[in-house]
């Protein structure tokens, strides 16, 4: 939507009564709205996201990643048909690194997955275009509340496999799955130690045609490296499993292992205590980021800034020296 048909903060009632009626381009309006940058608009979304707060958090809500080429768009085009086509309502959000630099967006663009993008019980919404990762993330977490206010029943948040973006997204979901790729297990695929650490399963994907065999065995040498790691979770060990988005094979116990991985940690409590910690964490994030809105848009300090940065880079100033120059200019 064009950011400008919100020229004025929309009427919050009709808002929140379209979005609970499940009304599509209501929500794409609602979500354009806490995507904008307008103090205005900014007042309006938080509002927005508290009088829906009672009406969010029953959704399953995975979190995906994998390097670019794993599969990922194929395989959220192939999940959530799979679910769309067992009667639940699937949501798509992205958290993608690369919009930031570029102002593009790698992970943005909806023909990625074809079936879900026609299915009427899917909504797709890509990464917004611009801000900081924290940013970003704050954003995706509060389009993903307004998806479930709307009745979706699932919510896929994928993001490529680039650093902090992992995190940022397993901290807003409940289930994180790492997609691999088969046969690049020598080095277990530069084996991201931390990423698998987040890993609630390990899914090798393109276990199709000739790459079967190395699947199973990229599956067993992932296997084999998750034992020796002590499992995140009392009430939880990361299943290492094989697919193929491509013929659908195995897509299905994708879901039951989330399924069972929800009971599991529903009866013990720990998903209640997980989402808990995320919202407080979420606070934090927050509240970071509107402290340093301010100092990122100064402009005394953006002029000052590439000299300090230089003059840190070449040890002429000491990093606790910059810190009191940068304080000093914002009257810290
Ligand atoms: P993404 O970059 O992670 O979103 O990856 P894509 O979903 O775009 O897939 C990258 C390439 O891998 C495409 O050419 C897909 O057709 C292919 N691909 C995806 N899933 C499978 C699969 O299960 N089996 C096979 N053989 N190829 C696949």
């Amino acid at each position: 939507m064009n950011p400008r048909s919100l020229r004025s903060a929309p009427d919050s009632s009709a808002l929140v009564s379209g979005i609970m009626a499940g009304e599509r381009a209501v929500l794409a309006r609602a979500i354009t709205l806490i995507e904008s940058k307008r103090a205005d608009h900014q007042t309006a979304a938080r509002a927005l996201v508290q009088e829906l707060l009672p009406r969010t958090g029953d959704a399953v809500r995975v979190g995906i990643t994998g390097a670019p080429g794993v599969g990922k768009s194929t395989s959220i085009d192939a999940l959530g048909t799979y679910l769309t086509g067992k009667g639940y309502k699937v949501a798509v959000l992205t958290v993608d690194p690369s919009s930031r630099r570029t102002g593009g967006s790698i992970l943005g663009d909806k023909t990625r997955m074809p079936r879900l993008a026609s299915d009427t019980n899917a909504f797709i919404r890509p990464s917004p275009a611009s801000g900081t990762l924290g940013g970003v993330g704050a954003k995706t977490r509060e389009t993903m509340l307004l998806t479930e206010a709307a009745g979706y029943d699932v919510v896929l948040v994928e993001t490529v496999g680039i650093g902090q973006s992992e995190i940022t997204v397993a901290d807003m979901t409940d289930f994180f799955l790492v997609l691999m790729l088969p046969g690049a297990g020598d080095e277990l695929q530069g084996l991201k130690k931390g990423v698998i650490e987040l890993a609630d399963m390990i899914a090798i994907n393109k276990a199709d045609g000739d790459n079967l065999p190395r699947a199973k065995l990229t599956a067993a040498e992932y296997g084999a490296a998750l034992h020796i790691l002590a499992p995140a979770s009392p009430n939880w060990s990361p299943p290492v499993v094989t697919y193929s988005a491509r013929t659908g094979e195995g897509v299905a116990a994708l879901w039951t292992h989330i399924l069972d991985h929800r009971q599991k940690l529903t009866a013990s409590g720990e998903l209640a205590a997980r989402r808990g910690a995320q919202q407080v964490k979420w606070m934090w994030a927050m509240l970071e980021e509107r402290l340093f809105a301010p100092l990122r848009s100064d402009r005394a300090l953006k002029n000052a800034l590439p000299k300090l940065e230089a003059d840190v880079a070449s040890g002429r100033l000491a990093p606790a020296a910059a810190v009191e120059k940068i304080a000093a200019i914002f009257k810290l």
